[in-house]
Formats: C-alpha cells, structure tokens, sequence
C-alpha cells in the first residue's frame, strides 16, 4: 500500500462481500485504494442458489458453482485472503484480527473503510426430527461438501431433502426432482 491510499477490509468473501470489494475496486485502482478481504470458508464467491441444483444432478460440478475464484479476485487487485477468519474488530483503533485457520496465526489489519458481509445463520425451526441424523443445513463453505457426500438423493436412496437458505427454509425443486428419477 502507498503511504497515500486508503485500504478497505471485508470481512466475508462470498456474494455481498465481493460484490462491495469488485465495486470498490471499479470505482478505485490500486493506486488509490488497497482491498483486502477475509473468508474463512474454502470458496469465494460461491452460488448457494445453486446447490439444490448441484444436489439434483442439473449442476455436475461443484467448481460450477463458483463465480469467481480467489485467483480472479487477486487477479483484479483484491487481497482475498482464504480460510482466514476475523475475530475481533476494533473500531476505535480501526484494525480487524484474523486467524489463519490453517496455521492458527493471528495478525492485525488496519482499515480506513469497513464492510462486514458474513451472512446469517438460517433459523431451524423446532420441528420433530430436525436433529436426525440425515437432516442438514444446506450452507456454502465445507459444509456443502458433507451435504454432497451424505445427500441420500445423490447416493440413489429414492429420497428427497429439503435444504435451509440463508433466506429461510425451502423446498429445493431439483433436489426432490433428483429423487423421483
Ligand atoms: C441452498 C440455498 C439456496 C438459495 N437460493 C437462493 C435463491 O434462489 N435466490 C436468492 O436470492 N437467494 C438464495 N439463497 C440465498 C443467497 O445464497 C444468500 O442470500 C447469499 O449467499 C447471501 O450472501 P452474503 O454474502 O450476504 O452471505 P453468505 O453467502 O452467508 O456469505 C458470508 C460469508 O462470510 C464468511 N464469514 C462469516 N463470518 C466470517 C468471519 N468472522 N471471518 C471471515 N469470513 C466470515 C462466511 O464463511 C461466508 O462465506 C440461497 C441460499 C442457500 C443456502
């Protein structure tokens, strides 16, 4: 970063994240504005609209799914950093502190700009069963993978899932679709 420029941090790098971090970066070159973002998933950028899609077998690859890469991100200037968690913002000192999942260090970040894009929690409502084994949350990260691997769609088993979005519960169409074949 020049002693001149501003630096961004976004705290979550899927679809609010980086849309802020690309629009930031189209409205300022590097010149004027250092971006660095933080995700501590695997993915960037990650379609969770398109899951159920993958999970019926309409998406064949999971790589589908992902909009832009890290390597696309970095390519155009943003520092995105991977499993790379936030856990502390300090608003007065204007610093964030990230965790590198992989390796446990800590740094601190300065920022002159802030945008915090993590997402909700999808609610589960108190229904019979929802604990189960079997019955899971349908999110973006690695949990899409356990979803993928354990879906009983996918392993032929004749039976459906329901997935919860960020947005709510849902019934996602391809996965029953998938089951029916
Ligand atoms: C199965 C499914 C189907 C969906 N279908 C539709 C649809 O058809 N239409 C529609 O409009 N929407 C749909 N949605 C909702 C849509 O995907 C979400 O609205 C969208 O992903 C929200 O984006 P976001 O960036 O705000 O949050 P998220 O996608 O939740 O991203 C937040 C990111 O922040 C990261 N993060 C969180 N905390 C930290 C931290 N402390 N440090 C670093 N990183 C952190 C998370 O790992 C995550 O990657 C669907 C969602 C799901 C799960």
């Amino acid at each position: 970063m020049s002693l001149m420029s501003e630096r961004l941090v976004v705290i979550g790098g899927d679809a609010a994240g980086m849309s802020a971090a690309s629009q930031a970066r189209r409205l300022k070159g590097p010149g004027e504005l250092e971006i660095v973002a933080f995700e501590r998933g695997h993915f960037s950028s990650y379609s969770a609209c398109g899951i159920p899609y993958w999970v019926g077998g309409d998406v064949s690859a999971r790589g589908e799914l992902i909009a832009r890469s890290p390597e696309e991100h970095r390519a155009r200037d943003i520092d995105l950093r991977m499993r790379t968690e936030v856990t502390e913002i300090d608003v007065p000192g204007q610093r964030v502190r990230s965790r590198d999942l992989a390796s446990g260090a800590e740094a601190w970040t300065g920022f002159d700009k802030l945008v915090i894009a993590t997402g909700a929690r999808p609610l589960r409502p108190p229904l019979p069963g929802i604990d189960a084994p079997g019955v899971h949350g349908c999110r973006p990260s690695a949990t899409v993978r356990r979803c993928w691997t354990r879906c009983p769609v996918r392993r032929g088993g004749g039976r459906s899932s329901s997935a919860p979005g960020t947005s709510g519960w849902r019934w996602p169409r391809p996965c029953s679709t998938g089951a029916t074949r």
